[in-house]
């Protein structure tokens, strides 16, 4: 056996195991995205329902049993339980599309700081209403593809490396702008507004909480999303269960 750890976590999912066994998976600062079963939980307890849902903020005591894929989690203490997130059926369907979103592109046990500082930061965020809620899953998805190292490339083209992109498209399968001799290598290539590019290089050059003040216009906007689900769909190539709510609940 291990010595144990200890990290803060945003847990991402739950399965109820047997009565008092639970199989949490979180993405804690320390380790990256780990997967452990919790005994002893007697679930009827309402004071200590909290720290089991998912998106809360927990501290979490592990380790690891040899040979074995799960972690034991022997402690598990609530930190932040994002009450307001949960009053807003809104709020509650991005910060679930949040979590599966990381739950879907992080391998287990790979450790990567920022993201867990994201995720915390971006449920902070609606929480506390630090911007529109649309803002802050722009900035979620675009500081994520950049810590993923799947940013696209904005400022040159990505086939012939020039800086003249204005009269150019952007090409979702390419993986970033194309420039006006190029555009012809993807026939899908589409227009996108200069706005569109500037704030999307804005979001991922910029420290977080500057992301969520500058204001752009209503077609930069959905434009920027358009790109973003294009592009998401594409490259990321998972069917969030989380995003298909969101169109049913119309947000
Ligand atoms: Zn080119």
């Amino acid at each position: 056996m291990s010595n144990p750890k200890e990290s803060e976590a945003i847990l991402l999912r739950k399965v109820e195991l047997r009565e008092t066994s639970l199989l949490l998976t979180f993405y804690t600062k320390e380790s990256g995205k780990i997967s452990g079963v919790i005994k002893g939980v007697r679930s009827p307890q309402p004071q200590f329902a909290g720290v089991y849902e998912p998106f809360t903020l927990d501290k979490v005591t592990y380790y690891e049993k040899k040979n074995k894929d799960l972690f034991v989690i022997s402690q598990c203490d609530l930190l932040e339980y994002f009450a307001p997130i949960r009053a807003d059926i809104e709020c509650i369907a991005y910060a679930g599309y949040f979590i599966e979103f990381v739950d879907s592109v992080c391998q287990a046990s790979e450790k990567n700081e920022d993201i867990f500082f994201l995720l915390r930061d971006s449920l902070n965020a609606i929480a506390n209403k630090k911007g529109s809620i649309k803002r802050i899953a722009r900035v979620f998805e675009i500081k994520l593809l950049n810590l993923l190292g799947l940013m696209p490339r904005l400022k040159q083209c990505v086939e012939c490396d020039s800086k003249d992109t204005f009269n150019g498209a952007f090409s979702i399968k390419n993986g970033g702008m194309l420039c006006g001799k190029c555009i012809k290598k993807d026939i899908t290539s589409r227009k996108i507004l200069q706005g569109t590019v500037n704030f999307m290089d804005f979001i991922s050059t910029m420290p977080y909480e500057k992301t969520l003040r500058i204001n752009v216009t209503e077609k930069v906007g959905k434009d920027l999303e358009d790109v973003l689900r294009g592009f998401l769909d594409y490259h990321v190539q998972k069917r969030f269960k989380s995003l298909e709510f969101m169109r049913q609940i119309g947000v």
